[in-house]
């Protein structure tokens, strides 16, 4: 290795069919073949991540030995005096996954054997089903049943009991939506929504199915305590992000009032911000964004801080991550002993050009992922291809900057 020296460092941005866009950052090495991948994908910022890698890590990268991965991230994380944001945490995962790549693959194994090796076959994961109405969106959890599918988050689709009594969901007032549809939250008639889902989807598919379910922290947090206290008596598998992090002293309560099993942590950039809620037992699932933390580096420091405590894992995995991120989540999944579940989202299995623009996109098969045994994380980028689909949506600022209550007071996720 000691003649191994990183030749370049870039950021790709592309967003292939079924994706959201996707950064990949790719590290180069002088052996002409030998270079890594790691994923970045901030989908909402992705020009911000591309130039914190292209403007500020390559510089201080190029010519240093990619072996040395602990040094280097130590040495990026405060290379900007400023540390922990988002954009430079994806920045810093990009460079930090591609190294843990190249490893494996000078070593001639899959990551995960470098973490200490296989603790399971495969990854459990949960899907969010889909469709265009409540009939395609049953037949959907059917149809993912029949493929061996057990975990289903429900969310993007479920019976929404609020159209049957429009009179009591408030008048929307706000000029600042186009679309209250899709924009307006109201917590009393979405918590009944989420009450008939839950009670729905026990009525139609029986006890046995896992139902994971997403707060995505926009609850007044004691609407929010008895909104969990109701969905006990459904066993769901997991209630995710109930609270904002601004919130998360409300998460004693609910450890005193419920056994509702607590997933949180897509919002979390800075790892100190979870230690205690992992130390003071007050989740059950650590839900961060791999790449949102800084990439394999502190999340394999992190699952051993949550096995201390039988805090299980549920890295984040939706259509915002990467297969090469995917892959990442894999690696951990394979090896750490509290593995609980894993995101996946159903776009890695649905359009054929993903896995020509990223072969070794892992396979889900069975209702579990599947790691294809190559060396380091094991997927690849085709450049030329990944080219021809150039990110569709840069800005994606609205998604939550427009989220309002019908008066018109903008929602805090
Ligand atoms: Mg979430």
């Amino acid at each position: 290795m000691s003649n191994l020296k990183i030749r370049d460092v870039r950021a790709i941005i592309t967003q292939p069919p079924g994706a959201r866009t996707l950064i990949v950052v790719k590290v180069e090495t002088n052996e002409p073949e030998l270079h890594g991948l790691g994923c970045a994908s901030f989908f909402s910022r992705p020009t911000a991540v591309a130039s914190a890698v292209n403007d500020y890590l390559t510089p201080f990268l190029v010519g240093k030995d990619p072996a040395d991965i602990e040094d280097i991230w130590q040495s990026c994380n405060v290379s900007a005096y400023w540390r922990y944001g988002p954009v430079l945490n994806n920045a810093i995962s990009g460079v930090d996954q591609a190294l843990w790549d190249i490893k494996g693959k000078v070593a001639g194994m899959p990551v995960y054997e470098l973490f200490g090796g296989k603790s399971r076959e495969a990854a459990a994961v949960y899907i969010i089903p889909n469709g265009r109405d409540l009939v395609e969106y049953e037949e959907h959890i059917h149809e993912l049943q029949e493929r061996g599918f057990r975990y289903f988050k429900l969310g993007a689709m479920h019976p929404s009991s609020s159209q049957e009594r429009p009179h009591q969901a408030p008048v929307v007032i706000t000029k600042k939506v186009s679309d209250d549809r899709v924009s307006i939250f109201e917590p009393v008639p979405y918590a009944q929504d989420v009450v008939a889902a839950f009670e729905h989807f026990r009525t139609t598919f029986g006890p046995t199915p896992e139902i994971l379910y997403d707060l995505h922290e926009r609850m007044p947090p004691i609407q929010g305590l008895a909104l969990a206290k109701k969905l006990e008596q459904y066993r769901p598998f997991f209630l995710e992000d109930l609270f904002a992090p601004e919130d998360n002293d409300y998460f004693r309560l609910v450890r005193q009032q419920t056994s509702v099993p607590i997933a949180m942590g897509e919002l979390y950039s800075n790892p100190q911000e979870i230690v205690p809620m992992i130390k003071d037992r007050l989740i059950d699932f650590i839900r961060v964004h791999i790449s949102t933390i800084g990439g394999l580096t502190p999340a394999r420091k992190l699952a051993a801080l949550c096995e201390a405590f039988n805090v299980r894992t549920a890295w984040h995995g939706s259509a915002d991550v990467s297969p090469v991120g995917h892959a990442a989540n894999l690696m951990l999944d394979m090896n750490v002993w509290n593995f609980g579940i894993q995101e996946a989202s159903v776009y890695l299995n649905t359009h054929e050009t993903l896995k020509e623009v990223f072969p070794g996109t892992p396979e889900l098969r069975d209702g579990y992922m599947w790691p294809n045994g190559k060396p380091g994380i094991g997927v690849d980028i085709n450049e030329e291809l990944a080219a021809r689909f150039p990110a569709q949506d840069i800005g994606g600022a609205k998604l939550w900057g427009d989220a309002r209550r019908a008066d018109g007071t903008v929602i805090r996720p």
